[in-house]
Formats: structure tokens, C-alpha cells, sequence
């Protein structure tokens, strides 16, 4: 089977790695730099390109059948990767009960992109991953197809994140992602240069996601790599889930930068990472670096 050339679709790497002056940080004699992983593509952006690269290799143009929530990145990149390169794909969308009401924004795009949407109960989500249950959900999708797991996250994607890593390697001696799986936040680690260390601000609930980033590099390297800690006070409770403060740091934040910050994810890390910086979490002299693993408006 032809490989597929995602070269061709122009995506920008290295991403930009550029500085952004914050009297916050100044004031205590920190820098910041913002990579700017949101520019890598319009339809592919951040993370999502990062993490589907190898992925979509090593599927060479087969059908591709993933999962995700109702406002999945990780379903419109793969739905749009699709379009693009000329695959087939099919998503399992969480929630029965999304099933014939009108396709919110980010669904409407994943089936104008071609994407056969398959809305599952939430028992049947949860555990997708056991073989009888798959197979099930294998019968949506052609038989040849390349499975790729909720939120893109495997070993693949893992590897494909240890690039971000390289990319901003001794560049900064801290680097804040934002997490849902914990897929680049493995990848990233791996990539650091010795003396660096990633921060991983979890926005799902907590408590878990130090297990799934260990099981992660467990598959991808076969052991741990890195540095990496998690702060895991900004969760909140949910992606969707905002705050008055969150949404008050937002604006402010926006306002202050010209610059429009995805809100699901980057909106918490930047709010985690100004709150330590201003806490004094952070010697003077720290150069901080935070990953915008997504843009704004992309969907
Ligand atoms: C998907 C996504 C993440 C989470 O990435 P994980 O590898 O699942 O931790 C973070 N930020 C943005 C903007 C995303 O779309």
C-alpha cells in the first residue's frame, strides 16, 4: 500500500518558539517563551499533528476508526487528516444520547469532513478497549481498518511527541503542557535535554493521569524517560468544566497579548503557570516555556 506523505501537507516544524514579555513573570525575574504548536496546521493542529504523524504512517492510508467526546480536538484533527490525505475514518463518539439531536460545531465538522459518526452508551465507551467489545465497534468500520485509542494517545503518538521535546531542548528549564491523556506530556519529557523538567497541568480530574504517563512511556520506550511532574491543583473537574477566575485570567490575558487562547486546555495551563509564577513557585532566573498545544479557532 502506498505510504502516506503527510509532507505534503506543509506542516510547520520546528513550530515557532517565540518570547512573550508578562510583567507577571518579569517582576520576578522570570522568562517566558510560548511555543507556539497551534501554527504546526490550520486543520491539524498542535499536539493533534504531533500525535497522528506515525500513526497515520504506519495506517498508510487504511480506514481509521478512533473515539473521542462530544468536543474531541483529537476527532476533528483525525476527521480532517482524512479529508486531506484521502482515508476513510470513523469515529465512536461518547454519549447515546447525542444520537439524532443536531451535531454540535465540532461534530458538524468531523461529518462534513466524511467522518461516520457512531454515538455509543457510556458503559459500551468505557470499555472499548476489552476485544469482545471492540470487535462490536470494529463492525462500523471497513474491515482493513487501523485503530487508533481515545484522544490519540499510543505508543506511536508518544514517540511522535518526543520531536516537541528535541525542539526546545535546553531552550528553557521549565516547560508547561497542558494534559487530557498525558500522551505529549510523555513524549515531551522524553525529549528534554538533562536539567530540564516538563510540567503537566491536568485538566480532567485528577489522581490518575501520573499512572497513564508512566504506562505511556512504559509502551513507547519501555521504561520511564525524563523529568516530568504534574500540578494537579487546576483540574477543575472536566474539560468543558471554567470558573469565573479561569475565564477572568482569560480575557485579561487576551487583552494583554493580542493573541486567542483555545480554552479547554491552554487557557488552564496558562492559568497554572501564572498563579505558580506568581505564587514564587519559580527561583528568579527561571526560564519557562509554555507548549500551545492548540489554536483558538481551528474548530
Ligand atoms: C488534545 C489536547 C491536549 C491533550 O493532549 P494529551 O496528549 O491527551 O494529554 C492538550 N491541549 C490541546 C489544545 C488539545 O487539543
Amino acid at each position: 500500500m502506498n505510504a502516506l506523505d503527510l509532507a505534503l501537507l506543509r506542516p510547520r516544524l520546528p513550530s515557532p518558539l517565540v518570547p512573550l514579555g508578562d510583567e507577571r513573570f518579569a517582576r520576578r525575574g522570570l522568562t517566558l517563551l510560548l511555543k507556539r504548536d497551534d501554527l504546526i496546521h490550520p486543520e491539524l493542529p498542535g499536539n493533534k499533528w504531533r500525535k497522528l504523524a506515525l500513526n497515520l504512517e504506519a495506517a498508510a492510508g487504511r480506514p481509521v476508526l478512533t473515539f473521542g467526546g462530544a468536543y474531541s480536538h483529537h476527532l476533528r484533527a483525525t476527521a480532517a487528516a482524512g479529508r486531506l490525505l484521502g482515508f476513510p475514518t470513523v469515529g465512536i463518539v461518547r454519549g447515546d444520547e447525542l444520537a439524532g439531536r443536531p451535531l454540535n460545531p465540532s461534530l458538524a465538522g468531523c461529518a462534513a469532513d466524511g467522518m461516520r459518526l457512531e454515538f455509543v452508551d457510556r458503559s459500551t465507551y468505557r470499555a472499548k478497549n476489552d476485544p469482545a467489545v471492540l470487535a462490536r465497534l470494529l463492525e462500523y468500520a471497513p474491515a482493513d481498518a487501523y485503530v487508533v485509542p481515545e484522544g490519540g494517545s499510543n505508543a506511536l503518538a508518544v514517540r511522535g511527541c518526543v520531536e516537541l521535546g528535541r525542539e526546545l531542548a535546553g531552550a528553557s528549564d521549565v516547560v508547561a503542557v497542558a494534559c487530557g491523556t498525558g500522551g505529549t506530556l510523555a513524549g515531551l519529557a522524553a525529549g528534554l535535554a538533562p536539567g530540564q523538567r516538563a510540567l503537566g497541568v491536568p485538566v480532567l480530574r485528577g489522581g490518575f493521569l501520573g499512572r497513564e504517563v508512566r504506562a505511556l512511556q512504559e509502551a513507547a520506550f519501555g521504561g520511564p524517560r525524563g523529568d516530568w511532574t504534574l500540578d494537579e491543583r487546576f483540574h477543575g473537574g472536566g474539560y468543558a468544566r471554567t470558573s469565573p477566575d479561569l475565564d477572568a485570567f482569560t480575557h485579561d490575558f487576551e487583552e494583554r497579548h493580542g493573541l486567542a487562547i483555545e480554552r479547554l486546555y491552554v487557557a488552564k495551563m496558562l492559568h497554572c503557570l501564572t498563579t505558580l509564577a506568581e505564587e514564587g513557585a519559580f527561583p528568579p532566573g527561571t526560564r519557562l516555556a509554555a507548549v500551545v498545544t492548540g489554536g483558538r479557532d481551528a474548530y
